[in-house]
């Protein structure tokens, strides 16, 4: 692949570095371990999520920081203790009690009680692997590399075509992320693909803003490594019924034919009918209305004749909102 054909060489990657920052800070999901810079609680708020959902996390994160506050608390904890909390609370294997309760004497042993800032050297302690590492050295230390999980693959796929391979993975998050800025771009991208991109997208809900970059908002094709198929019909299907409705909002009134290119690029005679639909359905949820169909009062010489002939029908459907 030569550097222009790299999915990233057509876009401002300042503007949507910036772009994404600006979106993280407005505003986000407040999880407590995203106010702290202490490396074993973010270590322990890590382990706890490999396995169970972040809303579930936060009690039990809390509970175990107020049993052992500090790394030296739970290294001198008994280890049944930890491995009963772990089932008590529900965290999936306690393998991982374990070993968290021995990266702890790690860390207190071999390191006098100050966790290593590196990802390399976090990874040394027990049960913790790049990713964990990687995630205590950003967040902690503000030392790590871009994160590519499942979450941030799905997003560069859908958003710069970045192809399905791990190199191009790693190759592409590197490069968007800011020098120096893990911690806040781990947590922004992560908190992209989570609340925005997720498998069934809500770009305009969540008020993505890659939108103006994003290849997947612009065809509507919204499939993924993690999503092999159309992710539910609904949801791309929602996405195009708010752009619909934005674009009716600066005109008076649309010819679906003029509509059909400002609402998708890829749009062409295949996606008549489909366009169609979708507006019949917004019709009938009294959102837009339609004129010019079968049943409705057909408006003659339209002066919405498109510029390529993609004439629909002499009495081409037209569509306004319903005021
Ligand atoms: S516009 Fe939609 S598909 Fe594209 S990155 Fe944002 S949320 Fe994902």
């Amino acid at each position: 692949m030569s550097d222009d054909d790299a999915p990233l060489s057509v876009v401002d990657c300042d503007a949507v570095r910036s772009a994404l920052v600006e979106w993280y800070e407005a505003d986000h999901r407040d999880f407590p371990w995203r106010r702290t810079t202490d490396p074993y609680s973010i270590l322990v708020s890590e382990v706890m999520s490999q396995q169970t959902q972040l809303g579930r996390v936060v009690d039990a994160w809390e509970d175990f920081l107020a049993e052992w506050p500090t790394v030296r608390d739970l290294a001198a904890a008994d280890r049944a203790d930890v491995v009963r909390f772990w089932s008590d609370h529900s965290l999936g294997y306690n393998n991982r009690a374990k070993y968290l309760h021995e990266a702890a004497r790690q860390v207190t042993e071999e390191y006098g009680g100050e966790f290593p800032d590196s990802p390399a050297e976090l990874e040394t302690l027990m049960g913790v692997g790049p990713y964990t590492a990687n995630a205590v050295a950003s967040f902690a230390f503000n030392t790590g590399d871009a994160v590519v999980d499942t979450n941030v693959k799905r997003v560069l796929h859908r958003a710069f075509s970045v192809e399905d391979d791990d190199a191009a993975f790693e190759a592409a998050a590197q490069e968007l992320m800011p020098t120096g800025e893990s911690r806040v771009w781990n947590n922004a991208i992560m908190e992209l693909g989570g609340v925005a991109c997720g498998k069934t997208p809500r770009c305009d809900e969540a008020g993505c803003p890659w939108r103006r970059w994003c290849h997947a908002y612009e065809t509507g094709d919204f499939t993924a490594p993690d999503v092999p198929t159309q992710p539910s019909f609904e949801g791309s299907r929602r996405q195009f019924r708010g752009r619909v409705v934005r674009v009716l909002g600066e005109y008076d009134e649309l010819a679906l034919s003029e509509l059909g290119p400002r609402v998708r690029v890829d749009y062409g005679p295949d996606s008549r009918e489909w366009l169609r639909e979708l507006v019949e359905d917004l019709a009938e949820d009294g959102l837009v209305e339609l004129r010019g169909d079968d049943d409705t009062d057909a408006v003659g010489g339209s002066p919405g004749t498109p510029p390529d002939g993609d004439t629909d029908d002499a009495t081409e459907v037209r569509v306004r909102l319903r005021r």
